[in-house]
């Protein structure tokens, strides 16, 4: 099921690390990263799971009391834009699958963008996702909701409670930050916004502010753009990413054969920029297109598109129909 891969630039740079995995081998303790101090992440994580309820909390309020500024929706909106597509753009079909070349510099605005949607430092994000696709739905796949799940409908509710979120505070499956992500280790760029994390977190709240003041023009309106860019964001940022690990694994058709549980969730393909094309990207992982056909909505793949028509992307890759025919399942439902 790793052959298509195996050709593809991603398993390049998993075979230039020095023991990187075999297709088909067992996790071993090199594949994962240890925790320095657990607890600390474990309580920075409570803290940015559970910031953005209180934030919804307070909006409400704000909604009953009449209090929406036209300002509020548009910091939400330019936020929800920058931050999802650096992650969908950026994190994801760039630096952990390399589907796209670009300079320097469109990579460090990547890397900062996505840093701002607060989901951890670009590094740590793809070592973990390139686990996640090394061992899918296996032994060692950080965030499954099949591996170890118990039956019945309390099983199927834990799995998919861990895929989604649970698994952020379990540090047993982490991908190895030397054997998962060696490129962006020694890519001088990455690296630097990777070590700098927390500075990009806290100055895209402080952005979230400043736009607010700026299209509102009152302290109020900064304040009221912190909540909608930056507590509402991330909430709708955080789960919409979180349901790919968790509903595309469960719910929804299977076109391809992978081997895996991997699924496409139509109804989730226009809020996650076409990221819920979610067994279309295990069956061609470094593809840069998610969504096959003007049926499939993918934001992401015009978006590398509209960057490589003006001279921003280059080697962008795509998959040959014929390719994609060969490895369509016998039968094409779930
Ligand atoms: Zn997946
Ligand atoms: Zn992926």
């Amino acid at each position: 099921m790793y052959d298509e891969r195996r050709s593809q630039p991603v398993q390049a740079t998993l075979a230039s690390a020095p023991s990187a995995p075999g297709v088909g081998e067992r996790v071993g303790p090199a594949d994962i990263q240890p925790a320095s101090n657990e607890s600390l992440y474990r309580t920075i994580t409570g803290i940015v799971t559970v910031a953005p309820f209180v934030g919804l909390g307070l909006a409400a309020w704000q909604l009953w009391d009449g209090l929406l500024h036209p300002s509020d929706l548009i910091v939400f909106a330019i936020m929800y834009l920058l931050t999802g597509l650096a992650i969908t753009v950026g994190f994801h079909r760039l630096f952990t699958h390399r589907s796209f070349k670009t300079y320097p510099a469109v990579r460090g605005i990547l890397a900062v963008l996505g840093s701002v949607a607060i989901e951890g430092p670009v590094i740590s994000w793809v070592a973990d996702h390139r686990k996640h696709h090394a061992f899918s739905d296996r032994h060692g796949d950080p965030h499954s909701p099949h591996v170890d799940a118990a039956d019945g409908l309390r099983g199927v509710l834990r799995g998919l409670g861990h895929a989604h979120v649970g698994w952020l505070f379990i540090h047993t499956q982490r991908g190895s930050h030397e054997r998962y992500a060696a490129d962006l280790i020694a890519d001088p760029v990455v690296s630097f916004v990777s070590r700098t994390f927390l500075v990009w977190a806290i100055g895209g709240l402080a952005l979230c502010f400043g736009l607010g003041y700026a299209i509102g023009g009152t302290v109020d309106a900064g304040l009221t753009g912190l909540l909608w860019g930056g507590a509402i964001r991330m909430l709708v940022v955080h789960h919409v990413t979180y349901s790919i690990n968790s509903l595309c694994h469960f719910f929804g058709r299977k076109p391809f054969d992978t081997g895996d549980e991997s699924r496409n969730l139509a109804w989730l393909a226009l809020p996650t920029f076409g990221e819920a094309w979610h067994n279309n990207h295990h069956a061609f992982p470094t593809s840069a297109a998610h969504g096959f056909g003007w049926r499939q909505p993918d934001v992401s793949g015009l978006v590398i598109r509209a960057m490589a028509a003006v001279g921003l992307a280059w080697d962008v890759v795509y998959v040959p129909a014929e390719r994609m025919r060969a490895k369509l399942q016998v039968q094409t439902s779930a």
